[in-house]
């Protein structure tokens, strides 16, 4: 244990590229890159493809992209270089397990010398037959260790013959024993471990014996994985005793699930599940890496704002979990909105810009209420309240269009007459008419506003404000006067006089 401590820390990100990548393989990534970056270690990612059957093309590509648009800095395993093509690092590289058969062969070829995997040529009809008899007589279904029995010769004979087969690991009698960082002492009855496959039929290397050896090579001090893999984890501890890296076994480490409000594995029903999901519907990257991150890791103080620098000083695995965290999108939300308020407003307009050029209303923009300053206005204005990229402009689109409908009801203020409607816009005209464009400042707008709305500030905010939005809600009369300039700004205070 205490060797373990001090081997420097070298910790990987394997996904399968089987689809997108969901958010919680991006929080699985998090947690080893900040274990990493806190230790000033090595964070690699290593493609698992050995499936083929579940390969989806372009998969590998896109996982990758999410994981840099989430912040997470890939040391090694999967570099490109200027061109985009992925480059060697660390003592090789890039980390694809399809590209390191030869590798796994002779590990494998290590494992049958010694005893510890057999061939195996049962046909799928036979297991499946066996497994049938076996649940039948209410066992646990398992191989039958049929092949065990062969001998050398058997075995070269059918290899020859050219018969089919697998290989198998040999599991050994008595227990197996590890530590897990979040689950603690584990201990498992070997009896109850199958011979698991570790070469496929198609000479490919099963997960189970690819990851161990990978891990090995790749001198991984923590494995840091979802739980769902805490029960193939005793094979792993046996495949790392059997090839005599004992010494070298990593320290296992198993991430709760993120869950639904019905404590149910996550599903595509609330709304997201993957980082391009979420990257989509406009939420900022360390949003999404903030609320994630919270779903299994309780920094155990009141703080829940957290950009990146802070989640690498604070974190701590002790500090994770064991039960899976609940999805939650109102504190997605909450928190998205806190990161979207501390963004400098040319973040915002950089990061937003790509959103609101996808909405309607500002594609049938006129060209002056689409210019970076016009919508670093808006933007000011609606900071606070933004939730997501996607909601910019859309709650306000009286800022991109003058097709704008008020009437004298929505303009009146409570009980108020017409003539003191009236009034009201005229004397807002008035004030407004002779401010000059150098005063025409946030500031500058609610000074004069204010002063003129008096003790009755709704008689002559009211009307101003819906004269200018033609809402019943909007930002205040100052911060639209501001955005939408003098002109246009005085030309709705007489459209909307011309109402009476
Ligand atoms: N390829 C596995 C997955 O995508 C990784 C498991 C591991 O990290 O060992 O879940």
């Amino acid at each position: 244990m205490t060797q373990q401590m001090s081997r420097p820390v070298r910790v990987r990100f394997a996904p399968s590229p089987t689809g997108e990548l969901h958010i919680g393989g991006l929080r699985t990534a998090l947690i080893n890159y900040l274990l990493a970056a806190k230790e000033g270690g090595v964070f690699l990612v290593r493609i698992e493809d050995t499936d083929r059957t579940r390969f989806v093309e372009g998969a590998m590509e896109r996982q990758l992209y999410d994981l840099q648009w989430g912040g997470v800095a890939v040391a090694e395993g999967m570099l490109r270089n200027d061109s985009g093509a992925f480059v060697q690092t660390g003592d090789y590289g890039p980390y694809i397990q399809s590209k390191r058969l030869s590798i796994y062969q002779q590990h494998i070829q290590t494992l049958l010398d010694n005893g510890s995997a057999y061939h195996c040529f049962c046909t799928a009809d036979r297991l499946s037959a066996m497994r049938a008899a076996q649940i039948a007589r209410k066992e646990a279904p398992k191989y039958d260790r049929t092949c065990c029995a062969l001998s050398a010769q058997d075995v070269a004979q059918k290899i020859a013959a050219g018969d089919p087969y697998v290989i198998r690991l040999k599991v050994p009698d008595g227990t197996t024993t590890f530590h897990d960082i979040v689950f603690g002492s584990v201990r498992v009855d070997n009896a109850t471990i199958d011979d698991q496959i570790l070469i496929k039929s198609d000479g490919f290397p099963t997960y189970h014996f690819a990851v161990v050896v990978d891990d090995y090579l790749m001198k991984i001090s923590h494995v840091i994985r979802a739980t769902e893999w805490l029960a193939s984890t005793p094979k792993h501890v046996i495949l790392y005793h059997a090839l005599g890296w004992a010494d070298a076994m990593p320290q296992f480490c198993h991430v709760a699930p993120i869950l639904n409000k019905d404590k149910k594995k996550l599903s595509k029903r609330e709304g997201g599940v993957s980082v391009k999901d979420f990257r989509d519907q406009g939420y900022p990257a360390a949003a999404l890496v903030n609320f994630i991150i919270l779903l299994g890791w309780n920094p155990k103080t009141t703080q829940e704002i957290f950009t990146m620098e802070e989640l690498i000083t604070q974190f701590d695995l002790a500090k994770l979990n064991r039960a899976g965290g609940i999805f939650d999108m109102d504190r997605l939300n909450w928190i998205s909105r806190a990161h979207i308020k501390g963004m400098s407003i040319d973040t915002l307009y950089r990061e937003g810009l790509p959103f609101l050029k996808k909405q309607e209303f500002f594609a049938h923009a006129t060209a002056d209420r689409t210019t970076e300053d016009y919508v670093k206005r808006v933007l000011t204005v609606e900071q606070d309240r933004l939730e997501t990229y996607q909601q910019i402009g859309v709650y306000n689109q009286f800022f991109f269009t003058d097709d704008i409908t008020v009437d004298k009801e929505m303009l009146r203020w409570k009980t108020n007459t017409d003539a003191q409607t009236c009034e009201a816009l005229q004397r807002a005209y008035d004030v407004l008419s002779v401010l000059s464009e150098e005063n025409w400042t946030r500031d500058g707008l609610e000074q004069i506003l204010m002063e003129a709305a008096g003790e009755r500030r709704g008689d002559f905010l009211w009307p101003l404000r819906t004269a200018l939005t033609g809402e019943k809600k909007s930002p205040s009369p100052f911060d639209c006067a501001w955005v939408l300039g003098k002109d246009v700004t005085l030309q709705r205070l007489q459209r909307a006089q011309a109402c009476f």
